[in-house]
């Protein structure tokens, strides 16, 4: 049986079921290897199985590990649990943080009496948080491919052409070098619009001497990177270089302390002191870092609020930020691995402010 599909099985006791139903794609494409759009998994009680319909029959064939028996619902997915569970009582985990009120509501009805059904929370989430070493390479490879999108659009200037074209460009850029897609569209923002940590690409211009927030990722066989750069079209002044610095201790502190062992939120907290210590604390309104993965936001967390104790293996990234309303913002986030010592930064692109055309 594969390695994931063991991890799954010896958490179920602790989960206090018997018998896993994972509905959540993601979940299911981490465990089975299928990258369809319709699909369910059950693992425990010594089986593997999968279900799919008509449609993925034959990519089911060829994507899903052999572990997995394969199997084919006429309509709803749901309706075929039903048979592959064992007799006698039994407790179902579902994923109680993906399955909705109607489709709980219709599994109560479709099974028998006899089925108890556990919510269950973030299993295979806490199992895809700690990336196996061919997790990290593709992760790596998205990142580089990413780095160089960047660099290759900064060659071209920034001032005079508009966000939207620049997330545009950056975006056909990273797919011309082989990823599927962007991880999640890019951000691009110029000057006081660089203040909104999610800001939309407008169609207005990216002006000269100002600072320009880029937020982008590249999804390459589907792992995500996620990355930002503040850069300067031209000599942005003194006091954009001042918060940019401040920016840069914060995240060269997070990074310094980032290792095995270590809480998302003392972590967050290090670099949080950093730039209250500047004066721009109140400005810094988000969470230090978060998981990277099949998914670009996942376990686990770097914030005030987290629980997470990282581990070996985790891939987050770290990214303080600090913004001011209608004049700019600066952002840097890089990519890295936890180690026991320390962290494996993936982003290769500098921190040094970049002065571009
Ligand atoms: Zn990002
Ligand atoms: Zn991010």
């Amino acid at each position: 049986m594969s390695a994931r599909v063991e991890r799954v099985n010896e958490r179920l006791p602790e989960a206090g079921v018997d018998v896993m139903l994972v509905t959540e794609l993601i979940n299911v494409r981490y465990l089975t290897g299928y990258t369809g759009s319709n699909g369910i998994a059950l693992i425990g009680a010594d089986r593997a199985e999968f279900v799919t319909d008509f449609r993925y029959v034959e990519q089911a064939e060829q994507e899903v590990d052999p572990a997995f028996g394969r199997h084919r619902a006429a309509q709803d997915l749901l309706d075929a649990v039903d048979e592959m569970l064992p007799a006698g009582p039994l407790r179902l985990g579902f994923e109680d943080a993906h399955v909705s009120v109607r489709a709980h509501a219709s599994l109560r009805e479709l099974l028998p009496e006899r089925v108890e059904l556990v919510g269950v929370t973030d299993l295979v989430e806490s199992l895809r948080a700690v990336k196996e070493p061919e997790e990290v390479a593709r992760i790596r490879a998205a990142t580089e491919l990413a780095d160089t999108a960047l660099e290759s659009l900064l060659t071209e200037g920034l001032a005079g052409r508009s966000e939207r074209d620049l997330a545009l460009a950056l975006e056909l850029r990273m797919r011309e070098l082989g990823a599927s897609g962007p991880s999640f569209e890019p951000i691009v923002a110029g000057g006081p619009h660089g203040a909104l940590p999610h800001a939309q690409p407008r169609e207005e211009r990216v002006e000269r001497g100002e600072l320009v927030v880029l937020d982008w990722g590249a999804r390459l066989d589907g792992y995500c990177s996620d990355c930002t750069r503040t850069v300067a079209t031209g000599e942005p002044g003194e006091e954009a270089r001042a918060v940019y610095d401040l920016v840069l201790q914060a995240q060269l502190a997070g990074l310094e302390e980032i290792r095995s062992g270590c809480g998302g939120r003392e972590l967050d907290a290090i670099a949080r002191s950093a730039i209250a210590s500047g004066g721009h604390g109140e400005q810094f309104g988000h969470g230090l870092g978060h998981g990277v993965g099949l998914d670009v936001h996942e376990a686990p967390r770097l914030s005030q609020r987290s629980d997470d104790v990282l581990a070996a293996g985790n891939v987050v990234t770290v990214e303080p930020g600090v913004y001011l309303p209608g004049r700019f913002g600066v952002r840097i986030e890089d990519l890295v691995v936890v180690g026991e010592e320390g962290p494996d930064v993936l982003t290769r692109i500098t921190k040094e402010l970049i002065l571009t055309d």
